[in-house]
Formats: structure tokens, sequence, C-alpha cells
């Protein structure tokens, strides 16, 4: 069995199937192989609070291999698929430079690489935007907002001060969301060290294209969380887009116009591109259509032997929204992965197969350091630190790892004994700059030289 990604839906495949086929992977009768370029799952609600430092960045991450003993673990990324022949092709170098790529035969096809983020032709994205995706994005992120604090008061020219206090954020799904109010949460708290800087200086401006926020959430959870912000003064315009971030001016299409050193990509995602590299069928979104059992499925309904899809990547059809596709989410991803590999086993044993019919959603959003939104599965909406426990616990249940939920929840008690820990390290992404700098500095103009 091959399976492609090892995230939420891909890990979450591998190490049901490792219960289920315990002896057969033993006595080595089937073999589990997956493909993934990373040796750990991210498991991305959290990244936000990794950006706040509220998490170990470690922590939110699941190393595969030992998550998946009885597995072959490849950190590698898969580069086609022929499924007609049954045959992937791997590539094991980090930028795809290998030009040779290796072949694996394989007899089960599971599809799960999820998706990326959908960039778009902005002018100025490309050299000033900032994903958040990764935990190296989460970590990098955190220190260029403390950065930017300690810029602000340290210069004395009051347009670079104004453009470094300003944070834009452009999509309002997850990633937006939760990324600028925990560190707008954290910058808050971070100011009250500077000698010259108030909460009153920063501003945080989220540009969302549609009319809502929070697509992947009810439309209650959305208009409640959209207040809170509103109430912190976030500067939140709907129906608005980025039209150029040149030079770090950011220009809206409601015609406003300002300078921001801080610009975070957030603006929806759309599935893996290596999807387009295979023979398998893609709807116009170039999702996997699944039928409700988790097997991929031509359009006409028809199923294509011996493959499975889960999570963002798949289409599956969602039977609470009229069969409408599953919001790419990490509760949709999880679920349907463990019912893929209760439905695989049943298929190699005869047994008739299960479909997915997700229950009425537990939705939540962090918003800060004990501050969020939740809604419970009757529909009643919770707020305040009720609702970020709430968040916390629902999280903390679907981690896909034991070690790290005790790791994780350590940190958060931790945390509630400590004060909050604002110190830049932007440094560790430089580890060579002080070394380099011993080569050039003798040859500053003006400087005296060494006795
Ligand atoms: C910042 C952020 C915050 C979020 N917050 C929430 C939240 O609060 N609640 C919620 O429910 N959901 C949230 N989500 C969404 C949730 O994380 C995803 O829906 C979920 O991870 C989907 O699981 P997946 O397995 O489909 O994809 P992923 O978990 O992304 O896993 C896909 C894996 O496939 C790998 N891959 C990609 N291409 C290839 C290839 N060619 N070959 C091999 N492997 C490949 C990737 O490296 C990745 O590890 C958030 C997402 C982000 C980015």
């Amino acid at each position: 069995m091959l399976i492609i990604g090892g995230g939420c839906a891909g890990m979450t495949t591998a190490a049901r199937l490792q219960q289920l086929l315990r002896t057969e992977l033993r006595s080595g009768d089937t073999e589990i192989t997956v493909v993934e370029p990373q040796p750990y799952l991210t498991y991305q609600p959290l990244l936000a609070e990794v950006a706040a430092g509220s998490i170990d960045p470690r922590h939110v991450v699941v190393p595969l291999r030992r998550a998946l003993p009885d597995c072959r673990v490849l950190t590698a990324r898969v580069t086609r698929i022929d499924h007609a022949t049954k045959r992937a092709w791997v590539d094991a170098a980090p930028r795809g430079e290998l030009r040779l790529p290796t072949e694996i035969p394989y007899d089960v096809l599971v599809v799960a690489p999820g998706a990326v983020s959908r960039t778009v032709p902005v002018p100025g994205l490309a050299e000033h935007g900032l994903g958040f995706g990764t935990v190296g994005e989460a970590v990098s992120l955190r220190n260029h907002v403390l950065e930017q604090l300690d810029l602000a008061s340290t210069t004395r020219d009051p347009e670079l001060r104004q453009a470094a206090l300003t944070f834009v954020f452009v999509g309002a799904g997850y990633a937006g969301v939760g990324a600028l109010a925990e560190l707008e949460d954290m910058a808050r708290y971070a100011v009250k060290g500077f000698h010259n800087l108030t909460t009153d200086d920063l501003r945080w401006v989220l540009v969302e294209a549609t009319d809502r926020i929070l697509p992947e959430e009810s439309v209650e959870l959305a208009a409640h969380t959209l207040a809170q912000l509103r109430d912190r003064a976030v500067d939140v315009r709907l129906s608005t887009k980025l039209e150029s971030a040149a030079d770090r001016l950011m220009v809206l299409s409601d015609g406003s116009r300002f300078a921001a050193r801080t610009l975070v990509w957030t603006a929806g995602v759309r599935p893996a591109p290596v999807l387009r590299l295979t023979d398998l069928p893609l709807d116009a979104e170039s999702r996997v259509p699944c039928l409700p059992t988790l097997q991929v499925a031509t359009a006409d309904g028809t199923v294509l032997p011996d493959a499975w899809a889960a999570g963002d990547c798949a289409a599956v059809p969602d039977p609470t929204r009229d069969g409408d596709p599953c919001a790419p989410n990490a509760q949709h991803a999880l679920a349907q992965a463990a019912l893929l590999a209760e439905n695989l086993v049943a298929v190699l044993t005869g047994r008739p197969l299960t479909e997915y019919r997700p229950g009425p959603a537990a939705c939540s959003t962090s918003l800060g350091l004990r501050k969020a939104v939740a809604h419970t599965r009757s529909g009643n909406r919770v707020t305040g630190r009720r609702a970020w426990w709430l968040h916390r616990a629902r999280h903390l249940r679907r981690l896909p790892s034991t070690d790290r939920r005790i790791r994780v929840l350590t940190d958060w008690l931790l945390g509630g004994l400590f004060s909050r820990e604002v110190v830049t390290l932007g440094a560790v992404e430089h580890p060579r700059a002080e070394f380099e700098a011993g080569f050039t500095e003798n040859r500053i103009p003006g400087a005296r030289p060494e006795s």
C-alpha cells in the first residue's frame, strides 16, 4: 500500500492500518509505504499558538518514523502517479533537483497530499509576503513581528515607525484569523516592555475578498469571531482585495493605501499540485472526487479500483451540506482517514463498507491567550475562558500522538505559571551572519586598522 502524504489524513490512515493489519505487517504479507517530504506530521491548527509562543514548535510535529514503526516512511515527494499501471515516482531531493526519481510499484493507493496556499500575481507579494502553513513560517513570523516592535521603538523616522507597527493579513480563513488574533494578543503584551510604544500604536488589518470570515466554519461562529476581532480594534475589510504590495506600500481595492512592513498571505488553499501529475480523476477545483466510502470515483460515480483519498485534497460529499464536498479542515481529515483505513481493510476481507457521515460540527477558534469563541455540537455559543479551554481540549484530543498531547499540555500548564516569553530569536534564522561579519568589518571605510 502506498500512502501519499504524512499529514493529518495520511498519517492517521497509516496509524489505523498499522493497528488493523498488525499481523500481516509483521509477517511481511502486507507492506505500507508512506511518502512525505518532511519526516514529521505538522498539526497546523496549533501553529498560531506556536507563533504566539504558547507552544514549543517541536511539540506540534509528530515524527513519522516513531509513530509508524511498522510502516516504511520515505522522506521524499511524489512527483508522478500512473494508477493505470500502479506505479508512482518519488524524488528524495529537497527541491526536486534529482533528475532520476525512484519508481515505486504498488497495489493500493491512498492519496492524501493535502492542500497548498493559493497565491495570485499581486505586485510585491513574492518579495514581501510571508506564508503561514509550516512550523518554520510560524517561528519566523513570531520573530519578524517582535523585530518590528524593536525597530519601531528604535527608529526616529515616523514613517518607518508606522510601517513597522502596521501588520496586514490577507485571507480570513483558519490561518489568517488564528495567526492575526494570536499575534495581536502577543504584541499587545510585548509593547508593555517598551518605553515608547503603546497598544494604540499597533495597527492590525485583515483583508478578505469575500463577504465573510472563516469559510471553513459555521456562519454563526464566523459572525461571532468577526465581532470579537472588531471589538479589539482589528481593522477587518470584507469584500476587499490586496491589489499591490510593491515597495511595501499596500494598495487595497477599496482605494486605501498605506505602508506596512508585515504582509502575511493566507488567502485560501488549493489542492496539492501533485494531483495534476497523476491520471486520477479530478473535479473542477482539482480535487480527487470520492464516494462517501472514500473510494476514488470518476464523474459518473464509477469506482476506480484500489484508489482511496481523504483530507483537503479529496472532494468527499458532506450530507450536512446537501452533498457539497466537506470543508477542508482537520476534523474531516482525521475522521475520513480513520474510516478510510477501516473500509480499505473491509474490502480486503470482503466486508461491507461504511459511508462517511459527519455529525454536527463542533467549531471553535482561538483568539489569543485565554480568548476564544466556540460553538457546541448542539449550537450553543461559548465565549471567554470556557471557550478557550474547550478549543484547547478539542485540539488536544485531535492531535494524533499521545506523546505530543502531553508535551503540548505541559507547555500550556507552564505558560499559566510564568509570564509570556516575548524575546525575538530572529538571529537563529541567519546563524552565519555574525561569522561572516568578521570578514567584512575590517574593510569598513574609516575603521581604524586592528592592532
Ligand atoms: C495555519 C493553519 C491553521 C489551521 N487551523 C485549523 C483549525 O483550527 N481547525 C481545523 O479543523 N483545521 C485547521 N486547519 C486546516 C487543517 O490543518 C487541514 O484541513 C488538515 O491539515 C488537512 O489534512 P490533510 O492530511 O489533508 O493535509 P495536511 O495535514 O496538510 O497533510 C498533507 C501532507 O502531504 C504532504 N505532501 C504534499 N505534497 C506531497 C507530495 N507530492 N508527495 C508526498 N507528500 C506530499 C505535505 O507535506 C503534508 O504533510 C488549519 C490550516 C492551517 C494552514
